[in-house]
């Protein structure tokens, strides 16, 4: 058979949909990285400064866990060969667990693919179609589709607005089912952060279940990055912790962190864990030297909000809008310029690549329709050079550009 070189008519929806993205100015070419995810690098042969990437300790290319990395693929080879619970659950994955469980002042620990199966796995498994789910409007995709996998009824409150979450529990009252709260510990979008400490108080006076997904809390917020649960101190408040392993930890994957018996409820039902391959010894053993660093080096968080702290004043002084105004005003390193119009913003991020500064525009569905920004995430490794420089790109560009 030769090989195929157009779309056969059968998948003629698909290009309609891309022109219509075309048309709109929302169509993307994925950029490519030619070198490391650092402070500095090359993306499409071009060397800009990265306000992109979810790596907020400089922890995807640390020496101690590229050492890590190597040793464990030395010792142990670099795939599993099963899923968790045939043949594939090696002693570093049970390190790994232990490791950030004790991190976690929590009882047991359950580490999966990525943080997207560790929320959609979970909250799919724990609840059936009598149950019911309290979701913040501005929840992570991946707790969307847990919530619609596991068929509980859906109830979504106004983002971080715990009244209206009780007003919810309070017309549930009376079910049989039990009721699950769920929240980002940060949001991505906008970086703020979750009420979790009057959340856990309503599931505590409603006997509800709390639930949070500290994806980019973990490494970022709370005591040696500890996450939402420690900034707030609820350690014993909240049933189920999800984290990942993704972003700030350097590496890939997600855990979920609770009960034992929370854990082994998952091992027996959750089905990423199941039904999929386990990580390679590597990536494990990536992970449990990233939790050295984060117990041994604090240093490094100091940093990423001392940045933070930094490039967030020299935007508000330039005259950006950072959220604040018609947005949640970002309490972490995740920072929105927003800019309203989808076309202008994704203008706006492809200008700023051009002159040196990779920062990514984000617009409808991602955003809500008229909120579309430029999201920058801040990193402890960037020096105060490139982030002055990448000041002087930003604000140039959007004078040119009338947005400022
Ligand atoms: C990134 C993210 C996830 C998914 O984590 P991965 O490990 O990348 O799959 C889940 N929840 C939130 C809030 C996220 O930002």
């Amino acid at each position: 058979m030769s090989a195929q070189t157009s779309a056969r008519p059968q998948l003629a929806h698909l290009t309609a949909q891309l022109d219509e993205l075309r048309r709109l100015g929302t169509f993307f070419k994925l950029r490519q990285l030619d070198d490391i995810q650092g402070p500095v690098c090359t993306y499409d042969g071009r060397k800009v400064i990265n306000l992109a990437s979810n790596n907020y300790l400089g922890l995807c290319n640390h020496p101690k866990l590229e050492e890590a990395a190597h040793r464990a693929i030395t010792e142990h080879g670099v795939g599993s060969g099963a899923v968790r619970t045939i043949a594939g659950t090696m002693k570093i994955h049970m390190e790994l667990e232990e490791k950030i469980a004790a991190f976690k002042n929590v009882e047991a620990c359950v580490v999966f693919q990525s943080g997207f199966t560790a929320n959609a796995g979970t909250v799919s498994s724990i609840l059936g179609k009598e149950d019911f789910i309290l979701s913040d409007e501005l929840n992570h995709a991946s707790i969307i589709d847990g919530a619609r996998l596991s068929r509980a009824k859906i109830k979504v409150f106004r983002h971080k607005d715990v009244a209206h979450c009780e007003e919810l529990l309070k017309e549930i009252e009376n079910e049989p089912g039990k009721k699950l709260i769920i929240t980002d510990g940060v949001f991505s979008m906008d970086g703020d952060i979750g009420p979790v400490d009057q959340l856990a108080k309503l599931a505590e006076k409603y006997g509800a279940i709390m639930m949070v997904d500290d994806a980019h809390a973990s490494g970022v917020l709370g005591r040696n990055g500890r996450g939402s649960v420690d900034h707030f101190n609820m350690h014993g408040m909240v049933d189920v912790q999800v984290g990942t392993l993704s972003k700030a930890i350097g590496a890939l994957g997600g855990y979920v962190c609770g009960s034992r018996d929370l854990i082994d409820f998952l091992y027996h039902r959750a089905r990423p864990f199941l039904f999929s391959t386990s990580h390679p010894p590597s990536v494990a053993a990536t992970c449990i030297a990233a939790f050295d660093i984060l117990e041994n080096e604090p240093e490094r968080i100091e940093r990423l909000w001392d940045n933070t702290r930094y490039f967030k004043q020299q935007l508000a002084d330039a005259g950006f809008d950072i959220g604040g105004r018609s947005t949640p005003a970002s309490e972490t390193p995740i920072i929105p310029i927003i800019l309203g119009e989808g076309r202008k913003t994704m203008d706006f991020s492809r200008e700023l690549f051009a002159q040196g500064v990779m920062a990514t525009g984000i617009a409808f569905p991602t955003v809500p329709e008229g909120k579309a920004r430029i999201r920058i995430i801040m990193t402890s490794e960037h020096t105060r050079a490139e982030l002055d420089q990448a000041l002087e790109v930003l604000t140039s560009t959007a004078k040119r550009m009338a947005i400022l």
